[in-house]
């Protein structure tokens, strides 16, 4: 205990230095952008409780149901009782588990590729892949709307990048090619590595990346293909393995990022690709050398899901027939669902205002779908984000829909 008798809330405050973060956030509010964290009571799943309501939830990234699934959770307390609730250190250290090794071992197995490392979250793996593998005698060519995550590995990266218009292969073909001709700024030396990277299914969106044209390009340039299939792990492909195996370009990928945390259903992401892939970022990948490795409850449940993915078929199959019904009858009822091929269904609003009221008019009528505005998507395109998942009971969705029809209506996003 202290024995400093002075009240630290009774000294005079200085001036705040930090005082400008109130504009900030007044700043945010005005322009309808400021997004309070709604808070949920319940467990993941097609029904949450959020202040106190009941309500279908449309938000989550749950494709399978898996967060909740009874032998997910059976594996994570049993490696709780086995092996308590944290690994105390990182990967190189005392951090590595022989779960954690046959974690990547399954990966691996599932995705069809040499070798598996595990990261802490899929963000994690973005920003911890890029830099590693590029510097500046190379040069990363990115879709112009990659994830945050890519960005901010580029912008960790030494190497230069250039952006293409989103999944334009012809524009795409075009950069490959002045690279390839050009070589580097100043010096005309080829580069070391050109790398092409791609949201496999673009999340604010939901299309898919036109890969087999990616692969293509990337091909006659030389160039290695990068995929982060966040949200096409458990989605797309056999079982959920993906892109690359959903268009059958195995070994055409030179490097896969996956998450755990979506249709997987825990925490977590990974990379998949080469031995020496792998073993360098062992070596040199910041997030894996400098912080702590997943605790054993997480890595025991990740296990179980991918077995899960395999041995229940019929999760995935749900979650495609619920995609295409809720698809359909957005699109029926006369919204603007964009490009959309997967279960993210974006219900366009335009602006961040209607966006936030039909949000919380969904919420009256008791739908959970959050509002997507600047700076995640362009001012003028703000929209309700829906993903439906294999969890959701047809009758859900009908009573989701139906609070679509009436604040759709109501706000004049669509006529009738
Ligand atoms: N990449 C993409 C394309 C994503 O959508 C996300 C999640 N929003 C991530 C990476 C990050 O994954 P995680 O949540 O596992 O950090």
């Amino acid at each position: 205990m202290s024995t400093n008798q002075t009240d630290p809330l009774a000294t005079p405050l200085l001036p705040d230095p930090l005082a400008f973060l109130d504009d900030e956030v007044a700043a945010l509010r005005e322009r309808h952008l400021y997004r309070a964290l709604r808070v949920m009571s319940s467990g993941q799943g097609p029904i949450v409780s959020v202040d106190e309501r009941r309500l279908i939830s449309l938000s989550s990234n749950d494709y399978l149901g898996l967060t909740h699934h009874p032998r997910l959770r059976e594996a994570a307390l049993t490696a709780v009782r086995d092996f308590g609730v944290g690994s105390g250190a990182v990967r190189t250290i005392a951090g590595t588990m022989s779960m954690h090794e046959a974690l990547e071992a399954e990966l691996a197995e599932f995705k069809g590729t040499p070798a598996v490392l595990t990261f802490q979250s899929g963000f994690t793996a973005n920003t911890g892949v890029i830099p590693t593998i590029t510097g500046e005698t190379d040069l990363i060519v990115s879709d112009s709307l990659n994830h945050a995550s890519i960005i901010d590995g580029m912008r960790l990266s030494k190497a230069p990048r250039k952006i293409y218009p989103h999944a334009d292969v012809e524009a795409l073909r075009a950069v490959l090619d002045e690279a390839v001709r050009d070589g580097r700024p100043g010096s005309g030396e080829p580069y070391r590595l050109i790398l092409v990277v791609t949201d496999g299914v673009f999340s604010m969106d939901g299309d898919i990346a036109p890969l087999p044209g990616i692969v293509e390009a990337a091909e006659a340039a030389g160039a290695a293909v990068f995929v982060d299939d966040a949200h096409a792990s458990g989605v797309l492909g056999r079982d959920g393995r993906g892109t690359v195996d959903h268009f059958g370009l195995h070994r055409r990928v030179a490097i896969q990022v996956g998450t755990l945390s979506k249709a997987v259903g825990v925490q977590g992401g990974y990379v998949a690709g080469s031995v020496a892939l792998r073993e360098i970022l062992t070596q040199r990948s910041r997030p894996f050398l400098f912080s702590t490795s997943h605790p054993p409850a997480v890595v025991a449940a990740c296990r179980e899901a991918i077995r899960v993915m395999v041995d229940e078929p019929e999760l995935h199959a749900r979650l495609w027939d619920n995609t295409r019904f809720f698809k359909a009858e957005l699109a029926r009822l006369g919204f603007d669902t964009g490009r959309s091929e997967t279960p993210i269904t974006p219900v366009m609003m335009g602006n961040p205002e209607t966006a936030m009221r039909f949000s919380d008019r969904l919420m009256d009528e008791g739908v959970f779908a959050q509002p997507v505005v600047f700076p995640t998507v362009a001012l003028d395109l703000a929209r309700i984000r829906t993903i439906v998942t294999a969890a959701h009971a047809r009758e859900q969705l009908d009573r989701a829909l139906q609070a679509f029809s009436t604040v759709g209506r109501e706000l004049g996003v669509i006529r009738g």
